[in-house]
């Protein structure tokens, strides 16, 4: 190749999931002469984690999830985590609807649709945690339409399928929020993609891996290797996205960014029960979570929940955690040992050194037999059958590992958007909550890494335009959040579908 045989590029995005679709759509809505690729190595976008099967599409808002209330050590429930997801999945809700009542962009119920939320305890001190939380909880206005029950009549309405079958006498509770929503992120991001390829100076490439990374000038020199033809080609930008989902973390590495060093990769793979079996899927109609085993990390909180895919509806238990050193579904075995660098091994042998709680719970899981899985789904659904449930495999998780001044390394559950000082680049690392705050999260990129752009009146404009009220108002004015709630609700078509 000669010397100056390259394309140029405003903006690079390695990886078509949720998280470049969404950043590319925002990009060229705020500012439609940005010249921008999405650059995906699979044949089409949204076939990793954003795929519909390969996470459990929960609109996550702080309505179900117990891990985002913990209990602090004086008894009282800490909501704040439950508020801002809450809020930052409003802020989600506002992009779609601008995006469908601006026309072109599908129907919402492709990828959107209303399941009731619930919580569900069993046992009389996750009665007492979940009776807190209500209380605590529904004082805000977010949380306000709550309800909360102990009465097994109302539980059995609530959720028909979990019902027959239990104990009579054994002590459970629920809370229901009508307003939760199952989220096809895979459709979503085609939705996302589709509308991008309709535009000037976007495009969404195929097949194309992203190889090499390198600073030049102000900016970066991408190698792409055209993974059909064998070819290689290179890409001038000003601004590179690594939206690669659990392969982000080797390219940060690739990049070489002093921000980068520290940080390591914990990959843990899932599992899921499905059942398609219509008899069975009418009795529910909720997602319902509940507890994680004691010991247990945050994502195995097990759950039984409606899924909404491609207009047909099925059941989903799970996730049963797994481990792997992949870090994507179709990734390489080698992943994990090749990220080992000397900048992130003492980070790395700590984790594994005080994690062992992590380490014991995923041999478990690991070891578990068919005949203990669906023991567990029989905690939720005490009548199932093993003939109406198959086994499926879920994404790729890689969890964060950092450094950390006292304890020389963390595991992190979250998400970090990692980015250099000059914002020329920024990575996407870790998994939750996920696809339902990416919105969020690239406002965040926004700021960081355009800046100047931001400020501008253009841009501004633009983005009051997309989000009538930001999270900071909307966890603040109660008036102001069901303004915008029903806005969006309506746009969205988020009628809800079953009676209180
Ligand atoms: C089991 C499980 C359950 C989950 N449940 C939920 C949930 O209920 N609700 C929720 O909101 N979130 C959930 N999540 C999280 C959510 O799925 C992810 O946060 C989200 O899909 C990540 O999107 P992404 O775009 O970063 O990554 P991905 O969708 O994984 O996309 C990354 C893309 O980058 C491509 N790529 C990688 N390397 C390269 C390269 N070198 N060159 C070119 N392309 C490359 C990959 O092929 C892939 O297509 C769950 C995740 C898992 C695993």
């Amino acid at each position: 190749m000669a010397q100056n045989d390259y394309e140029t590029m405003d903006v690079v995005l390695v990886g078509a999931g949720i998280m470049s679709a969404t950043l590319a759509v925002l990009l060229k809505e705020l500012d439609p002469a940005i010249k921008l690729e999405v650059l995906e190595m699979m044949e089409s976008g949204a076939i990793e984690s954003s795929n519909p099967w390969n996470n459990a599409g929960t609109g996550h808002a702080g309505l179900c999830e117990l891990n985002y209330t913990p209990e602090s050590a004086d008894g009282s429930i800490d909501i704040k985590k439950s508020v801002t997801i809450n809020t930052q999945f409003e802020e989600s809700k506002q992009f779609w609807a601008y995006l469908v009542e601006k026309g072109r962009f599908g129907s919402p119920k492709s990828f959107i649709n209303p399941v009731p939320h619930l919580s569900f305890v069993r046992g009389q001190k996750g009665i007492d945690y979940l009776k807190k939380r209500f209380q605590a909880l529904t004082v805000h206005h977010a949380f306000a339409d709550m309800e909360y029950t102990e009465d097994k009549a109302t539980l059995a309405e609530w959720m028909p399928l979990m019902m027959p079958g239990r104990d009579p006498n054994e002590p459970i509770a629920a809370t229901r929020v009508m307003a939760g929503t199952d989220v096809n992120f895979g459709n979503l991001t085609t939705h996302l993609l589709a509308h991008l390829g309709q535009q000037a100076d976007a495009k969404v490439s195929c097949n194309q891996k992203v190889v090499g990374l390198k600073r030049s000038g102000q900016g970066w020199r991408v190698s792409v290797k055209d993974l059909q033809s064998g070819n290689n080609r290179e890409i001038q930008a000003k601004f590179v996205f690594l939206g690669a989902g659990g392969a982000a973390l080797p390219l940060l590495q690739m990049s070489g960014i002093p921000e980068g060093k520290g940080f390591g990769g914990f990959p843990v793979s899932g599992q899921w029960l499905r059942c398609d079996n219509p008899d069975v899927v009418k009795q529910h109609q909720a997602k319902v979570y509940s507890q994680a085993a004691v010991g247990s990390p945050p994502m195995s909180v097990p759950h039984l929940d409606t899924r909404v895919v491609d207009g047909k509806t099925s059941l989903l238990f799970g996730p049963y955690a797994g481990f792997t050193t992949k870090f994507l579904k179709r990734g390489s075995f080698l992943d994990l040992p090749l990220s080992i660098r000397f900048n992130n091994i003492a980070p790395m042998l700590a984790v594994a050194r005080d994690n062992f709680d992590l380490t014991r719970y995923l041999v478990k899981e690991v070891l578990q037999s068919e005949a203990q899985r669906l023991e567990t789904l029989r905690g939720f659904y005490p009548l199932a059958k093993a003939e109406d449930w198959s086994l499926e495999i879920a994404g790729q998780r890689v969890q964060i590992i950092k450094k950390d001044a006292k304890n020389g390394g963390i595991l992190q559950f979250g998400t970090e958007l990692v980015a250099a000082e000059d914002g020329s680049i920024a990575a996407l690392l870790g998994a939750s909550p996920g696809a339902s705050v990416t919105v969020s999260i690239m406002l965040d990129l926004i700021q960081r890494c355009f800046g100047t752009q931001a400020k501008s009146e253009q841009w501004r404009s633009k983005l009051n335009e997309i989000f009538p009220a930001m999270g900071a108002v909307l966890a603040s004015d109660a008036e102001r959040y069901r303004e915008v709630q029903s806005r969006s609700d309506a746009l969205l078509q988020l009628e809800q579908t079953v009676s209180a």
